[in-house]
């Protein structure tokens, strides 16, 4: 197996195979035309939307940092994402490739979508929901929770996504901070080849609160799950109240302010914010980075794999691709049921050309050796894309290699819940590829590092990431909390006016951006800023780590000490943990240099992740630093925490009697 430099660093970079280029949607020129004038350039693309009314003012900074764009403008979003393309005579074009879990499968066209949006709009209206009142989802990847979003979008209510494999606990959170009239919900769920009951956690969730006037519950699992506990009066049916609903709606013109949707945050830093994103910035930024990056073609099928409930999903697995009228594949399961080449088998199957993941996902697939993606005609897929975490570079040119084949351009795509679409990325005819680089901020954004003081940081120099300019993807407020959202990203750098993304970064010589995670995240060893991301980068790069998470712990000595967790590869039996640790701290030391040796190494069967799937080392450095109580309602696996904690108190239990 290869070995990759820790940070990849300058000296590997992949240009745009020339074929790729010469098909590109977008050219060379982009950055340095939308540079000569961002609004003009965000104007243009707004331009490609409909609007029932024309905006009189492009950009409106007088409210910041909740920023107006397309002020006066009028549109809905549905109807731009759905009914749009039915009206240009796309119909029969295919909107969505449904594939469920246990293997059942539908298929929907753009005219069908249309049809289904309609008759839920009518029911939402029906159960009492109107403009700005809102809606709580909480489904797995179903084509009916996509019609849902949409027939809220139609109707001007605030529709916000819960995961649906969160607790009763981390789902009333959001039910209760939203004030949700309205929950909808299935009879139960398939998790990993299991039909569960969900409607009971459902209900815990709702339980004693006023706001919400009724619970839709959708058949999903049937006479698996035959025990739905049923409130009368409260809950209803969805094939009794929106089955028999018209497929005629008229769809009313909402200001582009309009809100559109609450996203709460993966949690991975700490208690969940939920973010408010609006209408005609937000469709403008997300649909034509989703054309942009993804390279968007008519005969595309695009899979962007995130469940419906992350930004990811939001922006470019719904606004964005139906925004441009995409043909899409959504998959309900895990990547793992029944077999754990299920993601290639779903690609083959629908000649899936544009693939979307992230890196945990990536890494497990490392685990299995390239055997696994081997199994399965992947020719079709043409561009491959990663999201969630900096993607360590070995991960990278094992996707690249193994899943693409050689030919596919990789867009590492670096954005939050907070941004709306991806801020930092390469357009894939134009940006030559650093494998664990997102590379460039994209045409009409800027972003650059920076130090406390808000200077540009050197080259190579450790600093934070943050955006120089307002961008109409921008979240408007924090729900219920504005004083967060000003606190939280705009206080730091008010006398700039930008906006703190709270993620450590450096810049290479080229301009391009290397996230080294969380600000929190980078450690100072003796005096020595390191990159928890460009470790851990480090530790995969080694033949025998599959996973790693670094975090720094208390030392008296010398501030922080480095403590690796890791995961070891299932084939790597053999030597002794003890000599594991000796073998990793000189491959570490080689690769960046002997400051970043990790002190203790740990081997753990699992790591702590959010149900998005990143490593959460706040709980960990809570962990060795002795500390506890950290939010954990977005942990994916409550097991691996206590795992890893067992892992340690067994590694210091060894070291106090050595
Ligand atoms: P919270 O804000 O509650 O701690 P979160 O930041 O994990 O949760 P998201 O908005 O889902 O919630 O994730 C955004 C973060 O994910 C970014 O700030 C960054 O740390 C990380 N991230 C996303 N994509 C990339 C990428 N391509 N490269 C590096 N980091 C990424
Ligand atoms: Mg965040």
């Amino acid at each position: 197996m290869s070995t990759v430099p820790a940070t990849a660093g300058d000296d590997l970079v992949f240009p745009p195979p020339p074929e790729f280029a010469a098909r590109a949607n977008v050219g060379a020129d982009e950055h340095a035309r939308a540079a000569a004038d961002p609004e003009a350039f965000w104007a243009e693309q707004a331009g490609r939307l409909q609007w029932d009314e024309p905006w009189h003012t492009v950009f409106d900074g007088s409210t910041l940092p909740t920023a107006q764009w397309f002020v006066g403008g009028k549109l809905n979003v549905a109807v731009n994402c759905v009914d749009r393309h039915v009206a240009a005579g796309r119909g029969d074009k295919v909107a969505l490739h449904w594939e469920g879990e246990p293997g059942d499968s539908r298929t929907i066209t753009y005219a069908q979508l249309q049809d289904e949006v309609c008759r839920a709009a009518n029911a939402l209206q029906e159960l009492g929901v109107g403009h700005g009142d809102r809606v709580v989802l909480y489904l797995p990847v179903l084509p009916e929770t996509i019609v849902t979003t949409m027939a809220c979008a139609r109707i001007g209510a605030v529709v916000s996504l819960v995961f649906g494999g969160f607790s009763a606990e981390a789902l009333r959170f959001r039910v209760e901070d939203t004030g949700a009239k309205l929950l909808v919900c299935t009879d139960g769920q398939f998790r990993r080849g299991q039909a569960v009951s969900v409607k009971g956690a459902a209900d815990a969730a709702v339980e004693g609160l006023d706001h919400v006037e009724h619970v839709l519950v959708l058949r999903r699992t049937g006479d698996l799950t035959p025990d739905v506990p049923w409130t009368p009066g409260r809950d209803v049916w969805w094939h009794d109240v929106v089955d028999r609903q018209s497929t005629e709606h008229d769809a009313p013109s909402f200001d582009s302010e309009n809100p559109l949707f609450i996203i709460y945050t993966s949690g991975t830093t700490g208690k969940p914010k939920g973010l408010v994103h609006t209408s005609g910035g937000y469709l403008t930024h997300t649909s034509w980075s989703h054309w942009a990056v993804f390279d968007v073609k008519d005969d595309d099928v695009y899979w962007c794999q995130a469940d419906l409930a992350w930004v990811t999903a939001h922006s470019y697995e719904m606004y964005g691709p139906l925004s441009n009228g995409t043909t899409q594949v959504i998959y309900e399961g895990s990547p793992l049921t029944p077999h754990p080449g299920r993601h290639f088998e779903v690609i083959e199957k629908y000649g899936v050309t544009t693939y979307y993941t992230a890196p945990t996902l990536v890494r497990t697939f490392m685990k299995h050796g390239p055997e696994l993606p081997a199994r399965f005609d992947l020719s079709s897929l043409r561009l491959l894309g990663s999201v969630g975490e900096a993607i360590n570079p070995e991960a990278w040119l094992w996707l690249h290699r193994e899943v693409g084949g050689g030919r596919c351009p990789i867009v590492d795509t670096w954005w939050q819940s907070e941004t709306g679409a991806a801020v930092v990325a390469p357009l894939p005819g134009v940006t030559p590829l650093k494998p664990g680089s997102g590379t460039v901020p994209l045409p009409g954004l800027a972003a650059t590092v920076v130090d406390d003081a808000g200077r540009e940081t050197a080259p190579g120099e450790t600093g934070v990431l943050v955006i120089t300019r307002p961008w109409p993807g921008m979240a408007r407020t924090v729900w219920r909390d504005h004083d967060r959202f000003v606190k939280s990203y705009w206080e730091p750098y008010a006398e700039q006016g930008w906006y703190l993304a709270g993620d450590a970064a450096t810049k290479d010589a080229d301009g391009y951006v290397w996230i080294g995670g969380r600000i929190d995240d980078v450690l100072n060893v003796s005096g020595h800023r390191l990159s928890s991301i460009e470790l851990e980068s480090a530790l995969v790069a080694h033949p025998r780590v599959a996973e790693a998470a670094v975090v720094g712990a208390p030392d008296g000595t010398t501030g922080q000490r480095i403590v690796a967790f890791v995961i070891t590869r299932g084939d790597a039996a053999g030597a002794s943990d003890a000599a594991l640790a000796e073998e990793l701290r000189a491959h570490v030391a080689a690769a960046i240099g002997p400051v970043a040796k990790p002190r203790d190494v740990v081997v753990v069967p699992d790591l702590p992740k959010t149900r998005s799937g990143k490593i959460m080392r706040r709980l960990m450095a809570d962990m060795t630093a002795g500390r506890g109580g950290g939010d954990v309602t977005s942990l994916q696996d409550e097991t691996a925490l206590a795992a890893v904690e067992t892992a340690w108190a067994a590694y210091t239990a060894s070291r106090a009697g050595a």
